[in-house]
C-alpha cells in the first residue's frame, strides 16, 4: 500500500509557478524541464507498481527523512518483513554510458551521478538500521523508467566493482522486479519499521530561490493557457486567448497559493494579493475569500494568513469549494450543486 502521496517537489512547484509570471533564464528553464521529467517518471513508476499490486508492501514515496543528524531524500522506499528497498527513479532517455563514476549521454558528461546518489541513500539506511536497532536487509536499485533509455555499458575499471549496473532495473524488467518484491511477507516487523520511517519524515529542508518581485508580471493569468489577456466579469474571469472561464473564487485561491510559493517567508495579506492581481479583484472580496480558505495567523499585528498547502486543488476541496459558476468538471467536487447531473451525463 502507498503510505505517502506522490506530489511535485517544492522546487518543482516553485519553477512551475515562476514560469507563469516571469521569463525563466536558461538555468531555470533547465531546472523546470528536469523536474517535470523526473516527476513524470515517478508517476509512471507508481502506475507500474499499481498495476502489479502492492498490498503486501509499505510504499513510501517522495519523502525526506532525518537520519543520523542529516537529511536525505528518497524517490521510493519499500518496506517488507526484514527488507528495506530503496529505489532511485531516473527518467533518462537516449544513449547513456557510465564509466569511472562519470555518466555521459551522447558522449556529453552529465552533472548527476545516480550511482553515487543511490550509495549515499543506502548508506543513510545503514545508519537508520544502527539507530533503530531493527534488523533488516537493505536492497538498492536505480529504476530507469523510460523505455527509451539505452545503456551503452562502460563501468570498466570502476572500483565499485561491477558496481553500477548490477543495481539497474530497466523498464522492461520493472514488473518482474515489483513482483519479486511482492513475494515478501509484511507482518509485524514490516509494520514496526514503517512506523519508524514515518516518524522520521521531515519537510524538504532546502529553501527555494529568492524571487525578485520586480521581474514578475502582475495581474490575472489564465489557468489554462497562461495568457494575461483576461476579462474580469462579476463571478468569472474569461481568457480572451483561449476562452477558458475560471471563477473569481478559484482564481483568488490559486493566486494566494502562487504568491506563497514564490514568497514563502512573507506574510500573506489581502493587500499583497490584491496588488499581485494588479487590482483586478477588489480588496474586500479578496479578504472574504482568503478568510474562507486560509486560517489567520494568530497573535500578529497585521492580519495575515497561513498557506499550508502548495496545491490549490486541495485547498479548494478542504474549503468546501462549490461555486455555482464553476463549469470545469475537474473542479466540480463532491459538494458541487451540479455534480450529480455531471455524473449522469457521463454515464
Ligand atoms: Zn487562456
Amino acid at each position: 500500500m502507498f503510505v505517502t502521496e506522490r506530489n511535485r517537489s517544492k522546487h518543482h512547484v516553485y519553477f512551475e509557478t515562476l514560469s507563469g509570471r516571469a521569463e525563466l533564464d536558461r538555468k531555470e528553464s533547465a531546472d523546470l524541464r528536469r523536474h517535470r521529467s523526473g516527476y513524470s517518471g515517478e508517476c509512471e513508476y507508481d502506475a507500474v507498481l499499481d498495476a502489479v499490486g502492492h498490498d503486501n508492501l509499505f510504499v513510501f514515496r517522495d519523502i525526506w527523512l532525518r537520519i543520523g543528524g542529516g537529511e536525505v531524500q528518497f524517490d521510493a522506499l519499500i518496506v517488507a518483513d526484514n527488507v528495506l528497498a530503496v529505489n532511485e527513479i531516473k527518467n533518462y532517455s537516449g544513449n547513456y554510458s557510465y564509466e569511472n563514476g562519470v555518466w555521459r549521454v551522447r558522449g556529453q558528461q552529465i552533472s548527476e551521478d545516480p550511482v553515487s546518489q543511490l550509495s549515499r541513500a543506502a548508506g543513510k539506511l545503514v545508519k537508520l538500521r544502527n539507530e533503530s536497532g531493527f534488523p533488516f536487509d537493505i536492497e538498492k536499485e536505480i529504476v530507469f523508467i523510460n523505455p527509451y533509455f539505452i545503456f551503452g555499458g562502460g563501468e570498466g575499471g570502476d572500483s565499485d566493482g561491477a558496481g553500477g549496473s548490477r543495481h539497474f532495473i530497466m523498464r522492461n524488467r520493472l514488473k518482474q522486479y515489483f513482483r519479486s518484491l511482492g513475494n515478501h511477507t509484511s507482518g509485524r516487523s514490516a509494520k514496526v519499521l514503517s512506523e519508524e520511517i514515518a516518524g522520521r519524515i521531515i519537510a524538504d529542508p532546502y529553501p527555494v530561490p529568492e524571487t525578485d518581485y520586480g521581474r514578475l508580471r502582475l495581474g490575472v493569468n489564465c489557468f489554462r493557457c497562461g495568457s494575461f489577456d483576461v476579462e474580469m466579469k462579476r463571478f468569472v474571469s474569461i481568457c480572451r486567448g483561449c476562452g477558458y472561464a475560471e471563477t473569481v473564487e478559484r482564481l483568488v485561491v490559486r493566486t494566494v497559493v502562487d504568491f506563497a510559493v514564490l514568497f514563502p517567508g512573507e506574510e500573506v495579506t489581502k493587500k499583497k494579493i490584491s496588488d499581485f492581481l494588479d487590482g483586478s479583484v477588489d480588496l474586500q472580496r479578496v479578504q472574504r475569500l482568503m478568510k474562507k480558505y486560509f486560517p489567520i495567523v494568530p497573535n500578529s499585528s497585521r492580519t495575515h494568513y497561513r498557506i499550508a498547502d502548495n496545491n490549490p486543488v486541495k485547498t479548494l476541496k478542504a474549503g468546501g469549494y462549490s461555486s455555482h459558476y464553476e463549469h470545469d468538471p475537474e473542479f466540480m467536487f463532491e459538494t458541487h450543486p451540479r455534480r450529480h447531473k455531471l455524473q449522469a451525463n457521463y454515464l
